[in-house]
């Protein structure tokens, strides 16, 4: 069983214009932008501009040049937060939530960048 995209999904219409968005940073083929309701100081989503439903989905037909440009977005927003520890930043948390048993409520692959204060350990049940 494959993957079908649904191009009415929120983060759709985002990349499409069609709803605002607060950018942090846009690139070829991504786009990252503030979660509207934010679980710490800094949350922020990473999301590819192609029709990709979730990480595997995106891991297995995802070109070269997407993914490279995925990770590096990724970095540049850590860099941009200041967030990154290599260059003094206390950390964050990647996190992409992935179909059912993930509690993934957006079906456009999203990576959640958290941070801005101690995130505590990572999987509590509830
Ligand atoms: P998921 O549960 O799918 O991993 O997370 C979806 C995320 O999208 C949630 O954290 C939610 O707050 C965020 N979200 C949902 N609708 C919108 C929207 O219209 N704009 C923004 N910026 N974030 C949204």
């Amino acid at each position: 069983m494959g993957y079908l995209y649904d191009d009415q999904n929120i983060f759709a219409k985002i990349l499409r214009g069609e709803i605002p968005n607060t950018t942090v940073l846009e690139t070829e083929h991504c786009l990252a932008f503030r979660d509207i309701s934010a679980q710490a100081p800094e949350h922020v989503l990473v999301i590819p501009k192609g029709p990709y439903v979730c990480f595997d989905h995106f891991a297995n037909t995802a070109s070269a040049e997407e993914i490279v440009d995925f990770t590096r977005a990724i970095g540049q927003v850590t860099s941009a937060l200041k967030v990154d520890p290599g260059t003094g930043g206390d950390g964050y948390r990647l996190l992409a939530n992935t179909g059912k048993d993930g509690v993934q409520d957006v079906p456009h692959l999203h990576v959640h960048l958290v941070a801005g204060r101690p995130l505590g350990r990572m999987l509590r049940d509830g």
